[in-house]
């Protein structure tokens, strides 16, 4: 990379300094945010990439952001180059939760402090996690399922291993659905993670756990929205779609559509707009040494970290109206009148 060299640079002369004393740097006298995220690949991060520029802009600050395609290396280094630019903060999506941990230590080196965003960064001396409470995504997923389907067969398709959210989510899922085990209710007959999160990868694991179980399955909760579309598309191809119900989480518009269609149950709703709002507001606070305050510390292994998790809404066909489209999250005409 043709930065390294002014990188090199500048995490030198930095590296006299502790956090407490980096001062802004940008040339304008603007506080700059870099915002490093994984991937724009699911609907609901180009909303926390575009609302979270907006957000920040609001607050006199501006923002710089890279995408890093779900390639550890390429965000690492995404992450160098926004040090050497001169960021006065970062703010971090971890494609892998402790691969990240580097750009953490190299952040902190140039004085610069580091939040965790949506996904914590495990490992690492990391300043601050904004989030959703993701173990009650999880929860709210296994009660609107187990309500319709209080005995059977389930399976679940969970997140990428590499994503602490994707352990909090199924964390969240067992809380619920482990009595209903321990009683004979319920049987788990597949429950394999999704490498990357992807539709195709959830698409095939959904095919196996079908075919080792002669399509006799009562009920699938999948991660997200994303692979409950995968799930789906399986449950599609046997003729079984509407017949299982599924829960996903995002309410990205697809779900939305295939709730008001019946192939969906449910999906969870995070609303991203409070989550880059409060990001926002705590990563220029941060920037520029005020300090924040905050209820909750969660380890990441190595530090308690202090964290701020934001609460989930469970949505279905009976309550759509109400929360994703009176909050302005999709339209109703694109819901409802897209076939
Ligand atoms: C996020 C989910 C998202 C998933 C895949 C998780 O960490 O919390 O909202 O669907 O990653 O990108």
């Amino acid at each position: 990379k043709g930065d390294n060299a002014t990188h090199k640079d500048v995490s030198s002369s930095n590296s006299l300094q502790n956090k407490e004393t980096h001062v802004n740097r940008s040339s304008d006298g603007k506080v700059k945010i870099g915002f490093s995220m994984d991937t724009l690949e699911e609907e609901r991060w180009l909303k926390d990439r575009d609302l979270f520029k907006s957000a920040v802009e609001s607050l006199g600050a501006e923002v710089e952001i890279m995408a890093a395609n779900g390639d550890d290396a390429l965000q690492i280094s995404q992450a160098e180059s926004l040090i050497s630019q001169g960021v006065d903060l970062l703010v971090v999506v971890p494609h892998n939760a402790e691969a990240t941990a580097a750009i953490v230590n190299k952040a902190h080196l140039a004085g610069i402090k580091v939040i965790s965003y949506d996904r914590l960064v495990k490992n690492a001396d990391i300043d601050l996690y904004i989030s959703f409470d993701n173990e009650q995504v999880g929860e709210m997923q296994a009660k609107a399922i187990t309500k319709v389907v209080p005995k059977g067969k389930y399976v679940y398709i969970g997140g990428a291993v590499t994503d602490n959210n994707a352990h909090l989510f199924k964390k969240g899922v067992f809380n619920v659905l482990q009595p209903l085990i321990d009683r004979g209710d319920i049987t788990v007959v597949y429950d394999q993670w999704t490498k990357d999160w992807t539709p195709s990868n959830a698409l095939k694991n959904m095919e196996n756990a079908l075919k080792a179980n002669n399509n006799q399955i009562d009920a699938v909760i999948a991660a997200n929205d994303a692979t409950a579309g995968g799930v789906i598309q399986a449950l599609t191809d046997q003729g079984l779609a509407g017949e299982i119900p599924v829960a996903g989480q995002d309410a990205e518009l697809a779900a939305a559509q295939r709730i008001v269609e019946g192939t969906q149950l449910m999906t969870v709703y995070k609303p991203i707009k409070t989550l880059t709002e409060k990001a926002a507001e705590l990563s220029v606070k941060l920037a520029t040494g005020e300090e924040v305050d905050v209820d909750r510390k969660i380890n990441n292994g190595k530090v308690e970290v202090p964290s701020v998790l934001l609460a989930p809404i469970a949505v279905d066909k009976s309550n759509i109206d109400e929360t994703i489209i009176a909050d302005g999250f999709h339209t109703s005409e694109d819901i409802y009148q897209h076939t």
